[in-house]
């Protein structure tokens, strides 16, 4: 029996995808314990690279990170998933790419989403750590997506043009 059973996503246009998330304050507590590996398997079931809580219906700062190889970005780093709580982007470099992004919560379409390509975090692990990194590329540009869901956005807001929209009929295109 799974502890940790596939929590339902939240679509696009729910309101809990456009609040600001709270704050976690008793970083140590079991139930969000218990949250992280909920969202650790929920994750791994939709074949994520990463999930934010208010994409399950849970408004805090907590997101996970999962970058692994796959068809849009075959030399993504393969990493184990990343529990960042409270997490917030310190610093970012000039440069700004362009490149395709889906969504959990945003089904059968992708789009074209500007992001830095380098920047440096701080975040608290699940442990409580306060880790401070440097990320660039495909872990930045999930990291950033996370992020915009902790702060009531989704990639759509972020993309420039219609232009930039795409539809997908694949499912192994990976989502966050
Ligand atoms: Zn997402």
């Amino acid at each position: 029996m799974n502890a940790h059973p596939s929590l339902k996503i939240a679509q696009v246009g729910h309101a809990i995808l456009q609040q600001t998330a709270q704050t976690i304050t008793n970083l140590t507590d079991s139930t969000l314990q218990q949250l992280i590996d909920s969202l650790i398997n929920t994750m791994m079931d939709a074949n994520g690279v990463g999930i934010a809580a208010p994409q399950v219906f849970h408004s805090q700062r907590l997101f996970i990170v999962a970058s692994h190889p796959n068809p849009r970005y075959p030399n993504a780093p393969m990493m184990e998933p990343i529990a960042m709580i409270n997490p917030r982007m310190v610093s970012h470099g000039l440069e700004v790419v362009k490149d395709w992004e889906g969504c959990l919560s945003v089904p059968g379409v992708r789009g074209l989403v500007p992001r830095y390509q380098k920047i440096t975090v701080e975040y608290c692990d699940r442990h409580g750590q306060l880790q401070h990194q440097e990320f660039t590329d495909f872990v930045a540009r999930i990291f950033q997506h996370e992020l915009d869901h902790l702060n009531g956005l989704v990639f759509l807001d972020r993309v420039e043009s219609p232009q930039d929209l795409q539809k997908i009929t694949d499912q192994s295109i990976q989502g966050h």
